[in-house]
């Protein structure tokens, strides 16, 4: 067994899993239809074509396993309408198609992540009445990131980076995620001896030249040349701590998950998690992403995030209320009607759910749609 699935298998472990109904036995299943097979161990089950699975819908076929989704906000802060939507789409995909359903916890950042913002988001989801069959925390996979970065510096596509944010803002070189592409300043350096654990400063991917064509079910353009718009990745970051595009590619990987529901400010870092994906072979998830909700900032607009938090709407709106707007907003329910979640499964269908941005206001005593 080669040291990469025992790791990620390692990995997997449950920890504090609470929730988690399934267990380690069936998620080391899960595994086992994502990794690739070796020829040291018995070949895993074929995965069924996913475009077949998908068009199958909520009855699915008997023979087809279900889909497996995940909803992973990070516990940077505390849960704003924005991460409300974007759950309640994430969950209404998966319920109404029989999935299987994780909460993940993006908390890797040390500097912002906190315990009580992780307990926020739990508290936030509840409330709304989402809930989930799998939970975890990314902190907790930390032997499978160190196993991916091994197989990674095994083809010899990691390298050590000297460069500060601030010198690479400097350059000027727009990214197509709205970040600052770096141009491979450090790319000829190599790895200390005895490898990357060795080194302290961030380690960047090698991103191999050429276009990647991941697809969006919703149509959304993703393909890309990630070397060219984007700029090698970083994948550890000078702290220690695993960077968002290899977390959240092994973490799929090894929860096995099929589908990516997430927002549309996510969508250009798709080419490089589908190039993680090829390079730690391991399967592509169908990915849909879906609109935002948008704040005034200045002079312009951007992703929700600050103007308000789920505990300031919660003297105010009850959860139906909240759910009834946010459904409302999205195309889902013609008036914004008290609902909850559940009452949504049945008639949830993507063809329905608006794909432009919205843009909210919040006065201090209400949500209102600009
Ligand atoms: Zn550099």
């Amino acid at each position: 067994m080669g040291r990469w699935f025992t790791a990620l298998a390692e990995g997997c472990k449950p920890r504090g899993c609470r929730g988690d109904r399934e267990g380690f036995r069936s998620r080391r299943s899960a595994l086992s239809c994502t990794l690739p097979s070796r020829a040291d161990t018995p070949a895993p089950e074929p995965d069924p074509p996913r475009e077949a699975a998908a068009e199958q819908g909520p009855a699915g076929g008997e023979e087809t396993a279900p889909d497996r989704c995940r909803f992973a906000p990070t516990t940077s802060g505390p849960a704003h309408p924005g991460t409300l939507l974007a759950a309640l789409l994430c969950w209404l995909d998966a319920r109404s198609r029989n999935a299987h359903f994780r909460l993940r916890l993006e908390d890797l950042d040390p500097s912002r992540c906190t315990p009580e913002n992780a307990l926020d988001m739990e508290a936030a989801l509840a409330w709304l009445g989402i809930d989930w069959d799998a939970f975890s925390v990314q902190s907790d996979e930390a032997a499978a990131h160190a196993s991916a970065l091994d197989h990674l510096a095994d083809q010899g596509l990691l390298y050590p980076c000297r460069c500060s944010r601030s010198e690479v803002k400097q350059l000027n070189l727009p990214a197509a995620d709205g970040g600052w592409r770096y141009p491979g300043t450090c790319r000829q350096r190599e790895l200390p001896t005895g490898g990357w654990r060795k080194c302290s400063e961030i380690l960047r991917l090698k991103l191999p030249a050429g276009r990647v064509i991941p697809s969006d079910e919703g149509g959304i353009e993703l393909a890309q040349a990630p070397d060219v718009q984007m700029g090698d990745p970083i994948l550890r970051r000078r702290d220690g701590s695993i960077a968002y595009h290899l977390a959240v590619v092994v973490d799929d990987a090894s929860q096995g998950i099929t589908r990516v529901v997430r927002g549309a400010d996510l969508a250009s870092s798709s080419a490089i998690q589908y190039v993680l994906q090829d390079r730690l072979g391991v399967s592509h998830p169908v990915y849909r992403h879906h609109l935002l909700l948008l704040e005034e900032r200045g002079t312009k607009f951007a992703k929700m995030h600050g103007a308000v938090s789920w505990r300031e709407l919660e003297p105010l709106y009850p959860p139906p209320r909240l759910c009834g707007m946010l459904a409302h907003w999205c195309g889902l329910i013609p008036e914004p009607l008290d609902i909850t979640p559940a009452d949504l499964v049945s008639g949830f269908s993507w063809s329905r759910v608006r794909r432009r941005d919205l843009a909210l206001r919040w006065t201090g005593r209400e949500l209102e749609l600009l």
